[in-house]
């Protein structure tokens, strides 16, 4: 049998991996970037906070995480040193031939969960789990064969307004709290507030000006305790996420 606290679907054996199969264990794709997050977060900030929560999802769960993307489309923070920003067809190919080669292996059931949320990136995996459940698309009629799609911020910024700035945003309150509830080695000060907003329509390829230090919103009121609260927010409505894509 499979061990109950194994969520690292690469952990296992080639025999652990049949009964998984079997058992129609959920797989969750966490998807990040290596994106600059200002002077006091790390690149990897949209890679660290969806695996951990995937893991913390998946341990209450009996689900399993396939090894992480690391890299992402970043295109507002490209200017900056250290993002490192992949194609839209080359995230929507790898996304598409990952899913299809744990369907091959007899899995049925996908949350595809991105740290990063921009748009493109986004559009990127929808399209590759709607490609994949069209080619299989007798499965997925009847509900056989399950995709969901999300970020962790859908549900992070859901307490925006509440309990953080209504504005706040990339390497902001929210994701610096976060980053310090689950990595704390990997802040380095306190960074500064910016609130400035960038076009909503205009496509821009220097954002310089209106992030001048890369990020937006008010990390300087970020902390492990506020970190904790969003993270355990979000592995709570994951947690409902996977248990209706059980069914
Ligand atoms: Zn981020």
């Amino acid at each position: 049998m499979v061990s109950e606290n194994a969520v690292w679907f690469a952990e296992l054996t080639m025999k652990e991996v049949k009964e998984a199969a079997e058992a129609n264990k959920v797989i969750i794709l966490p998807v990040g970037s290596v994106e600059e997050h200002g002077f006091h977060l790390p690149l990897c900030t949209d890679s660290v906070q969806p695996e951990y929560v995937a893991a913390e999802a998946a341990k209450k769960t009996d689900s399993l995480i396939a090894p992480p993307l690391k890299y992402g489309i970043c295109t507002a923070t490209r200017i900056f040193p250290g993002t490192i920003s992949i194609s839209f067809q080359s995230l929507y190919r790898i996304t598409r031939e990952i899913i299809e080669e744990f369907i091959r292996n007899g899995f049925k059931r996908f949350l595809i969960l991105s740290g990063h949320a921009d748009e493109e990136q986004m559009a990127a995996l929808r399209l590759a789990a709607h490609r994949v459940m069209w080619k299989h698309r007798e499965e997925a009629e009847k509900r056989k064969l399950r995709i969901m799609v999300c970020s962790d911020y859908d549900f992070a910024y859901e307490l925006r307004g509440k309990y953080f700035d209504e504005k706040d945003g990339h390497g902001g309150t929210i994701e610096t709290s976060r980053v310090m509830a689950i990595k704390p080695n990997l802040i380095k000060g306190k960074g500064r507030k910016n609130f400035q907003k960038l076009p909503k329509f205009e496509v821009i390829v220097d954002s310089r000006e209106l992030l001048p230090e890369g990020i937006r919103g008010d990390p300087t009121v970020a902390s492990a305790e506020k970190g904790k609260f969003i993270n355990d927010y979000i592995i709570g409505e994951l947690v409902k996420l996977i248990e209706e894509l059980k069914k």
